[in-house]
């Protein structure tokens, strides 16, 4: 599902932001990506979605050898992809029902098939009543809802999160928190980039701890590990 394989990433400016990164993730697992900041977490996650691509080493996503992934086929890889940032990167100027139906890829999908599948994830995340709310309109838990239901309304196989949650307060993290789990209960991998010890001490799945680019630990329902 996602395979690396002595992953290797320096950018451009000579900084080594991963230094060999071994990984193996199964379709349907929830995984923490935890770390201090600059340990290379949002790297890790920019390799898998090919924003970035490694300097060296093998990776492969949905059985896809990336080293051999034409430009003009990373499109089809990106739709198996769903990403939330910690910033929601909404459109300002768009309703919410339009955030969300701009993100579908319009595949042989009648305009009444859009309709009732943009309307079906506003569903999903609990927004159904406020489609036609301006971003600006909503709170920070809502907007991050609006990003989850724009991550997943094309069925992707892998939803990645970068601190979702770093702008919103506790009570309201918990609320994307079951959210997240709802979408992984359904089969979608998982993977999220947090500094949240609170959430991944509660909600207990995989943690992957990353340190000067190198993973320093691996473990099912795993702890947090660091103080703050
Ligand atoms: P984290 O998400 O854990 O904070 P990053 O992956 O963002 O870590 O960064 C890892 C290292 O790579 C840091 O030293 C950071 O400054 C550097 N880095 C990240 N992005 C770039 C970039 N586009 N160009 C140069 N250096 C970068
Ligand atoms: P209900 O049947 O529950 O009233 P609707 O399907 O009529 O729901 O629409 C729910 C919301 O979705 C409405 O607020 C509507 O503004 C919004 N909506 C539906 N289609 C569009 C569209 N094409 N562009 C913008 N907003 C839309």
């Amino acid at each position: 599902m996602i395979l690396m394989e002595d992953v290797y990433k320096t950018y451009p400016n000579g900084v080594a932001a991963l230094n060999g990164i071994n990984v193996d993730i199964k379709q349907g697992e929830f995984v923490y990506i935890v770390g201090h900041s600059g340990a290379g977490k949002s790297t890790f996650i920019k390799l898998i979605y090919r924003e970035e691509k490694p300097t060296k080493g093998n990776i492969i996503i949905n059985e896809i050898d990336l080293s051999k992934l034409k430009e003009r086929k990373v499109p089809y890889l990106r739709r198996e992809i769903g990403v939330v940032f910690q910033d929601f990167k909404l459109l300002p100027r768009l309703t919410v029902y339009e955030n969300v139906a701009y993100a579908l890829e319009v595949i042989e999908e009648t305009p009444k098939g859009i309709r009732t599948r943009v309307m079906e994830v506003l569903e999903e995340v609990g927004l159904k009543n406020k489609a036609r709310f301006l971003p600006a309109e909503l709170s920070g838990g809502e907007q991050q809802r609006v990003s989850i239901a724009r991550a997943i309304v094309n069925r992707p196989r892998i939803v990645i999160a970068d601190e979702p949650t770093g702008n919103l307060d506790p009570e309201t993290s918990w609320g994307i928190m079951k959210t997240f789990e709802e979408i992984n209960d359904k089969g979608t991998t998982l993977i999220m980039a947090t500094h949240s010890k609170e959430i991944v001490n509660t909600f207990k799945k995989r943690v992957i701890a990353i340190e000067d680019g190198v993973i320093v630990r691996d473990e099912q329902r795993g702890e947090y590990g660091y103080e703050v």
